[in-house]
């Protein structure tokens, strides 16, 4: 089947597309149509085109979502990679692109939104579900949830409700990442929380993005520069079948990628753009080597694929979803993003 041949060639590494539509804050003075979506059969729901300066640059993915694709939609293409994490495998979910392009829509959607609720959300719904169902068969599931954010290569914990301790970055034993022979990683000091419900972790992801704000002056500024990452551990034990297994979903919306000139930048905003575009990159180098199942994977070179180690190898699957604004301002990173997932891709 031509779906488990691309899985096996890539490693488990599969890259979607998703434009958003065009919103208000968008310049539409240009009325420029920038984005297409190729309809021949072989491209159909996987390739886009993008018209830059008049030159046109085709693409193709493992999916293209357009701008009338529904969080529903996404999702139903995701369940099943969500799903893998109760049958034990680490999955991680990215969403890339530059600030505006859609990724917090996609990850999380509007809060308090039915219709609108994204993977997040919709991901823990599914298994809080799935585990009733499991329950039946014999199944005990145990889940554990923490959430941080990587800004400047510090780790922030999102659920510490040590507030002076979140944010002291000076603290260099704090937040250490140590990965066991197991495959499981500790961070030492992050707050860790069982849940039973999903609705519990719509508390937790509330608290979370609060925690993101707190005493920040520039707040869409600050959670634009950092990676936001959820993670959730499941263990299920089944006495009956004498099995076990360990499970990992990681969802993570990645700072945004726009290319801010370093020569522009002084002092923290200097440090901030090189701490970003190097994390970036660092991601993009290890995706890359696991698709050409390299020898040497880069992991140790940024904060956030040092975290994420165990949950990106091996027979760990990855996802990562690039958004684009259609805005015709917005072309020249629309391509960039474009350029960046074909590479994983
Ligand atoms: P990012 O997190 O990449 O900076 P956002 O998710 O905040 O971008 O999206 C920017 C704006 O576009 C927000 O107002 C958001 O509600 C809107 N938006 C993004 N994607 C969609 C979509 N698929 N449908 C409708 N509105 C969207
Ligand atoms: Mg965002």
């Amino acid at each position: 089947k031509m779906h488990n041949t691309i899985l096996e060639l890539k490693g488990n590494i599969r890259v979607f597309c998703r434009v958003r539509p065009l919103i208000l804050d968008d310049d539409v003075e240009n009325e420029t149509k920038t984005i297409s979506f190729p309809t021949t059969t072989e491209a159909m729901g996987r390739g886009i085109e993008l018209l830059q300066h008049g030159q046109s640059h085709p693409f193709m993915f493992d999916k293209v979502f357009t701008p009338q694709s529904s969080q529903e939609e996404v999702f139903v293409e995701i369940s099943q990679l969500v799903q893998s994490a109760l049958d034990g495998y680490k999955v991680c979910i990215f969403a890339y692109g530059q600030t505006g392009s859609g990724k917090t829509h996609t990850m999380m959607g509007t809060p308090g939104s039915y219709d609108d609720k994204g993977l997040i959300p919709r991901s823990l719904e599914q298994i809080f579900e799935a585990r009733q169902k499991l329950k039946d068969q014999g199944w005990k599931y145990e889940m554990q949830v923490s959430m941080l954010e990587i800004y400047n290569e510090t780790i922030r914990d999102l659920l510490s409700s040590n507030k002076s301790s979140s944010t002291d970055g000076g603290n260099k034993q704090q937040y250490a990442i140590k990965h066991d022979p197991n495959g499981n990683t500790h961070v030492s000091d992050l707050t860790i929380v069982d849940v039973r419900s999903s609705k519990e972790v719509s508390y937790l992801l509330n608290r979370a993005g609060q925690s993101r704000s707190v005493g920040k002056t520039q707040m869409n500024e600050q959670s634009s520069r950092s990676h936001f990452v959820f993670t959730l551990r499941i263990s299920g034990v089944n006495e009956t079948l004498e099995q076990q297994v360990h499970g990992v979903l990681n969802l993570i919306d990645l700072a945004g990628s726009e290319r801010l000139s370093k020569s522009g930048s002084t002092g923290d905003r200097l440090k901030e753009t090189q701490a970003i575009n190097k994390s970036l990159s660092s991601l993009s180098d290890v995706i890359f080597a696991l698709a050409k199942k390299e020898e040497h994977v880069p992991f140790r070179n940024s904060k956030l694929t040092y975290l994420l180690q165990p949950c990106l190898g091996g027979d760990s699957k990855t996802l990562m979803v690039v958004n684009v604004s259609p805005a015709p301002s917005s072309v020249n990173e629309s391509l960039c993003s474009l350029r960046f997932a074909a590479r994983v891709n």
